[in-house]
């Protein structure tokens, strides 16, 4: 996506950040945040546009179990500084992610069914709001903020850190099981009714993608259709047997499921790190997944869809469906999974995918999680179907509050109370 902001102020800290939204709002300009450049949305014509890579400081606290992370830090440096004290942060499948916008956006990752949305786990924040106040956010001071940013993204400001939760899970039992495209079906069926008896302490997914030809991708996956299962366990007890099933299901391409340190959790999904790609990300959260839904998955997004476009088919359900001891806004409780959709420029690409939507219709929530919505989803109309009814009218609120200029607007946006349209760079 093309971009041109009028200027990118690249924070050295919060000091920055603050000055950075303070000339925005003095001239008018709406302002963007940006870490890792991970989740376009709308462009950032015009806007005062800040580059939180440089704030990347991690620090751990074993004593309390947690860590101060900032604006511009990745997942990876994180999971690294946490490790050697036995711990683990509520990461996503890829170390290269950004762990503030991930968990401002909520943050389904691979402890996700075990403890929750990463959001749930937020200690306190400190936000730079629109007035170019530094703030610290927390339950006993700005509830309402503390409420929206969990959830809500930098609709209310620049998260400039934060204090998380890590938990005590120093080793898992994961890795994907690689079938080739002719055993999608008994996968998908198979993966379906397995997902029906789980622990909470089973993470897992499956990918449906054509892998291209490069020299990057292993050679038994390289040029093929691949049907990935991915698991995370992070018990100690009873994991082999556990993923016995899924094993017997029929040859695989490989099988890197095995015993190791959480540090390696970013091998699970295998997620490309090295060349940025174009991908026109959808989304769409499922109540349940029976024998129709996997049919109609198939027809549409199996080995035989033209143009291709890759399919991911994540299990939640277990502690995400619990509400957070401190609410938050993050939306999606109901879902047993998440279906999430990358089409590629390819032209019929977007449109196949969309029909593939469409025919899963029957089986969605009618909700969506805002960390997997794409540029197509960025209109406010979609952006609410991330959010509970009556949670999304308080974000509006909250907003009409704290950003009645809606200067906070490249992004997925919840507009302040009143405004309908998104006004003009
Ligand atoms: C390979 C890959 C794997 C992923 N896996 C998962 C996953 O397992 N689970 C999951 O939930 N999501 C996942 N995501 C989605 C990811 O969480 C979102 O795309 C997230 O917004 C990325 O944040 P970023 O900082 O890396 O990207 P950026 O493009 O830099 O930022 C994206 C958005 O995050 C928000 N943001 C960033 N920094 C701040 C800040 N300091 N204050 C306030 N808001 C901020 C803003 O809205 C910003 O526009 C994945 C994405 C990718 C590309």
């Amino acid at each position: 996506m093309e971009s041109r902001p009028a200027c990118v102020i690249a924070a050295a800290g919060e000091q920055d950040v603050a000055a950075a939204v303070r000339m925005a709002v003095a001239q008018g300009r709406p302002v963007g945040v940006m870490a890792t450049g991970h989740s376009p949305s709308v462009p950032a014509d015009g806007a005062v546009l800040i580059n939180t890579v440089r704030m990347d400081g991690v620090q751990v606290n074993p004593r309390t179990g947690s860590a101060w992370v900032e604006a511009g830090t990745r997942w990876r440096q994180v999971v690294e500084r946490a490790a050697p004290h036995g711990l683990a942060p509520l990461n996503g499948s890829s170390p290269n992610v950004g762990a503030v916008g991930y968990t401002t956006g909520g943050g389904a990752g691979l402890l996700g069914r075990r403890f929750g949305f990463a959001a749930d786990h937020v200690r306190r924040l400190r936000v730079v709001t629109a007035d170019g106040r530094l703030r610290e956010v927390g339950p006993g001071s700005d509830p309402d903020l503390f409420w929206a940013v969990r959830g809500g993204k930098d609709n209310f400001g620049v998260v400039v850190g934060m204090e998380i939760d890590l938990f005590p899970v120093s080793r898992l039992y994961g890795g994907g099981l690689y079938f080739p495209a002719d055993a999608t079906g008994d996968v998908l069926h198979a993966y379906a009714e397995w997902t029906r008896s789980l622990p909470e302490h089973m993470a897992s997914s499956v990918l449906l993608a054509q892998n291209p030809d490069l020299p990057a991708v292993p050679a038994p996956l390289r040029g093929r259709f691949v049907t990935h299962v991915r698991i995370a366990f992070s018990d100690a007890e009873g994991a082999a047997e556990l993923v016995r099933p899924l094993r017997d299901i029929g040859p695989t391409l490989m099988d890197t499921v095995r015993d190791m340190p959480y540090a390696e959790v970013g091998t699970i999904h295998h997620e490309p790190t090295d060349a940025p790609y174009v991908a026109y990300d959808r989304n769409v959260l499922l109540r349940e997944l029976g024998t129709d839904a996997v049919d109609t998955l198939l027809a549409h997004a199996g080995p035989d869809a033209q143009p291709p476009f890759i399919t991911e088919l994540r299990h939640f359900g277990g502690a995400y469906a619990h509400p957070p001891e401190i609410p938050n806004c993050v939306g999606g409780r109901d879902a047993t999974f998440s279906l999430f959709t990358g089409a590629t420029a390819a032209p019929g690409s977007r449109e196949s995918r969309d029909r593939f939507l469409t025919g899963m219709r029957p089986w969605s929530t009618g909700g969506t999680n805002i960390n997997f919505a794409g540029v197509e989803d960025t209109d406010p109309a979609i952006v609410r179907t991330a959010y509970r009814p009556g949670d999304y009218t308080r974000l509006t609120e909250i907003k009409a509050v704290h950003d009645p200029g809606n200067v906070f607007r490249i992004n997925f946006n919840i507009p302040p109370k009143g405004m309908t349209a998104r006004p003009r760079p």
